[in-house]
């Protein structure tokens, strides 16, 4: 059973962390949904964060490690337990042609790292609003490039073995917008290091502003979102398929499907995580009684107590 005061006074011993009680899950998240969390920690050090992990274990609370709340959805009661955000833990370092960043790093600041350095391979993360903790959970990837493509490997925190493990690359079983960590929510991601290639600077930077022009050009950024509302089909575009389904600009309470961009559903000002729930599913109905298949959410949702 949750120890809750024991585990409050436990937190008041760790050094190198911030705790808000119940706090609201929207000012963290790209969405800006979700109700109060019951402890919101920010870590500064992959110690620190091995110390609350422990601690939470000790005592029974449920923990959700997050990077920048760029993929996710919580519910509308919060969540029972600590949400532990890493978007502290932002150190990146260069040598040669390698770049180690911790977890909390952004994708943005990542990518400006190696123009800085004049080193090529990250030119597609410029933009992508996640942490790299975030990014090599899901495998983040946009205009032909994925983090696969580049990462040399990660560090990770595993809860139950209560140690520290790095993994090379080959052992991430990457494959579209998934990695080995989905499967494993007791490794929480400290730092990862990227292998790139030398490259002539203003090259590097003509492509990062291009892909970034593209981004501006073609997403609602004007609203918040979480992303791609959906995973892409086998063979197929799924923002095609929500567009020809004539869904574009179909809204539910305050949520809506993007009437620029159909992959995305957007938050028209107040949306709950109902609402999108609720979008979620009339669009994926909606596509089985047209094309016969099932398209699956990008986005992950996370219940009060799941
Ligand atoms: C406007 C917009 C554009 C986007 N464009 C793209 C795009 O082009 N390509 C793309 O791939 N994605 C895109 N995304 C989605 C999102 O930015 C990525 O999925 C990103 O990698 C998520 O990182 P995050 O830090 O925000 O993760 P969060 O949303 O905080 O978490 C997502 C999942 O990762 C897990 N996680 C986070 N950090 C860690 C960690 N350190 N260790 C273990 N697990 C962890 C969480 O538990 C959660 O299950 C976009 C989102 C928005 C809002």
């Amino acid at each position: 059973m949750t120890d809750s005061k024991a585990f409050e006074a436990a937190l008041d011993e760790i050094s190198g962390i911030t705790v808000r009680y119940n706090e609201l899950l929207s000012k963290h998240t790209t969405f800006q949904i979700g109700g109060a969390a019951d402890y919101y920690i920010e870590t500064l050090t992959a110690e620190a964060m091995q110390a609350v992990l422990a601690c939470a274990q000790k005592y029974s609370v449920r923990t959700k490690v997050i990077g920048r709340g760029s993929n996710l959805l919580f519910a509308d009661a919060g969540y029972r337990g600590a949400v532990i955000s890493t978007s502290a833990m932002k150190q990146i370092t260069v040598s040669g042609a390698e770049i180690t960043a911790e977890a909390g790093a952004s994708l943005t600041a990542l990518a400006k790292a190696a123009l800085e350095a004049s080193l090529t391979g990250l030119e597609f993360a410029n933009g992508i609003p996640g942490s790299v903790g975030g990014a090599v959970f899901m495998n983040a990837g946009a205009y032909d490039g994925e983090i696969s493509q580049v990462l040399l490997r990660s560090t990770y925190y595993d809860a139950e073995k209560r140690e520290f493990c790095t993994l090379d690359a080959d052992a991430h079983e990457f494959a579209y917008r998934n990695s080995i960590y989905r499967a494993h929510p007791e490794w929480t991601v400290v730092s990862a290091t990227f292998s790139l290639r030398n490259g002539d600077h203003t090259v590097i930077r003509a492509r990062m502003e291009e892909l970034m022009a593209r981004r501006a050009d073609k997403q609602p950024l004007e609203y918040p979102s979480a992303g791609s509302a959906f995973k892409r089909y086998p063979g197929r575009y799924t923002a095609q398929m929500i567009d020809e389904a004539g869904l574009k600009g179909k809204q539910i309470g305050c949520a809506q499907i993007s009437e620029k961009h159909a992959g995305f559903i957007i938050n028209r000002d107040g949306a709950t995580a109902e609402d999108v729930l609720a979008l979620i599913d009339c669009v994926r109905n909606e596509i089985r009684r047209l094309y016969g298949i099932e398209i699956e959410p990008e986005i992950v949702y996370v219940p009060e107590n799941g």
